[in-house]
């Protein structure tokens, strides 16, 4: 089902999850008996986010140049027909403009069309570790409102090529990320909310943030979104502090605050496992006040530790 009818049948706030595909190497089967426990919440939908592949070249003494993918979470597509046939709910897999042209995107789009995948949320990916600057494929997509397009174009039938024949048609419902404390790249808010109306006149039919400690933000950034004309559902992404490192690390990688009311219960901890008491504590209270206000579905970044989440949930389900 498509995560719009999720939304539009619910009553009262959903509960939905994203999770990581395991490093290569690791099992699924750890990862699906981790977020077994989830199911008990009920969410309509599970997000499995999508990493980039990236190469270097090693060059070998013969002359030859050899190519080695750096892709360190494979498996996203696997992992979506995983989820819909164990428990029985929607997976979203996450599409990138990174690392794809056009043509790989829509065959992407084919196999997610043959497993029964009916929800995409369309990104542009952030820049590659080794440039630090975001360069598109040749023939692929420079921002995430263009990749919204082409979903688009497809499920009205519109292939790349046009003698393409047209056996069947796909019919994704689009989701798209928006930033409450602005992507870092953009000038400012109103020009980012600007490319967030772009991405939703092109089709995007609702919108995930990024995480977010301060309600405060979340709140102002729908009034803005709201003002902008932009109507579609908005979902809060919640992440629970749960270590030491996530103080500075969360803050410097996704260019947000954190609050000073949580930062002075954070700075009298001194172990991880204060720290996630606190992490919690605070998630419960932000959800709380979110689902008072009646948001569509609270959005759990759970990094595939799901016990974490399973306590907050608990408190509010
Ligand atoms: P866009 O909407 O394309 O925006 C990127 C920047 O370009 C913004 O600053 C915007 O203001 C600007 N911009 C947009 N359009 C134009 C234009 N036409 N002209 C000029 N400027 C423009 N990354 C992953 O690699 N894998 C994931 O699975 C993943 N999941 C995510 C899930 C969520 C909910 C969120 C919030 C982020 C996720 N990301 C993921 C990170 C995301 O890829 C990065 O934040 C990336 O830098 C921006 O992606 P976007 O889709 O928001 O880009």
């Amino acid at each position: 089902m498509k995560i719009t009818e999720h939304l539009g049948n619910a009553k009262d706030t959903l509960f939905s999850f994203e999770i990581l595909p395991p490093l290569k190497g690791q099992s699924l089967r750890e990862l699906l008996e981790g977020i077994a426990p989830l199911m008990d919440f009920k969410p309509p939908f599970v997000d499995v986010t999508y990493h980039r592949e990236e190469f270097i070249y090693k060059k070998h003494p013969n002359g030859l140049l050899e190519r080695v993918s750096t892709k360190k979470r494979p498996g996203t597509v696997g992992i979506c027909a995983a989820i819909m046939n164990r428990f029985k709910v929607d997976a979203v897999p996450h599409l990138l403009c990174g690392g794809f042209t056009r043509e790989e995107t829509e065959n992407a789009l084919i196999d997610l069309n043959f497993i029964g995948v009916e929800n995409v949320l369309a990104l542009r990916g952030d820049a590659p570790k080794s440039s630090g600057k975001f360069i598109p494929e040749p023939e692929g997509h420079s921002y995430a409102c263009e990749l919204v397009e082409q979903i688009v174009r497809m499920n009205e039938g519109r292939y790349l090529h046009e003698e393409t024949e047209i056996g069947f048609q796909t019919d994704f419902c689009v989701g798209v990320a928006g930033y409450p404390e602005k992507h870092f790249e953009a000038p400012s808010l109103k020009f980012d909310l600007k490319r967030l109306k772009e991405k939703v006149e092109k089709g995007a039919e609702y919108i995930v943030t990024q995480m977010f400690f301060d309600n405060a933000k979340y709140f102002e950034f729908v009034d803005q979104v709201r003002a902008a004309g932009i109507t579609v559902p908005i979902i809060p992404g919640i992440k629970p502090i749960t270590t030491i490192g996530q103080i500075t690390m969360l803050p410097r990688t996704f260019f947000l605050d954190l609050p000073d009311p949580l930062m002075d219960e954070l700075e009298k901890c001194k172990t991880n496992t204060e720290v996630k008491a606190v992490g919690i504590e605070w998630s419960i209270q932000q959800c709380k006040e979110l689902v008072k206000k009646q948001v569509p579905s609270l959005h759990f970044y759970t990094m595939s530790k799901a016990d974490t989440t399973y306590k907050i949930a608990k408190e509010i389900f």
